[in-house]
This record gives structure tokens, sequence and C-alpha cells, in this order.
């Protein structure tokens, strides 16, 4: 399975997409997935990673490929 993508013409592992999203470090990362959801400010693709920013949080994020768009669900 691939571990990483691209996201915004740049090839990016689980733990720094999770970075990109929360704008700083993070402990734990799963797996990229895709979203299935389309961008809100381009259509393209939205992709996935579920991480921990700190030992009592888990989040998922979202990331569009392709914008700087990006959105996080805090649990
Ligand atoms: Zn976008």
């Amino acid at each position: 399975m691939p571990a990483n993508r691209v996201v915004q013409g740049r090839m990016v592992t689980a733990k720094k997409l999770a970075e990109i999203i929360e704008d700083g470090s993070v402990m734990e990362t799963e797996a990229i997935e895709d979203a299935d959801r389309d961008c809100p400010d381009c259509g393209e693709n939205v992709i996935k990673v579920t991480y921990m920013p700190s030992v009592t949080e888990l989040v998922t994020g979202y990331k569009c490929q392709e914008c700087d768009w990006r959105d996080a669900d805090r649990n």
C-alpha cells in the first residue's frame, strides 16, 4: 500500500501530511486514505489522515491535494 501521496506537487508521508494540517508537530499517525469528498474550494481530490497531536487527542485531518484547503475533526 503506498504510504506517501502527492500534495500540492510534493510527495508527503502521513506524518508530514498531519503536520501540514495541524500546523505543528504530531505524535502518531495512521496511513493516508482517500476522503471520498471533493475540495470545497477547487473541486480536486481530498485525502485524510488520523493523527494524535498529543496523548489525549485523536484528530481526523483532511487536506486537498491541489490547494491550501484543509480541515480537522477534533474528537
Ligand atoms: Zn482544493
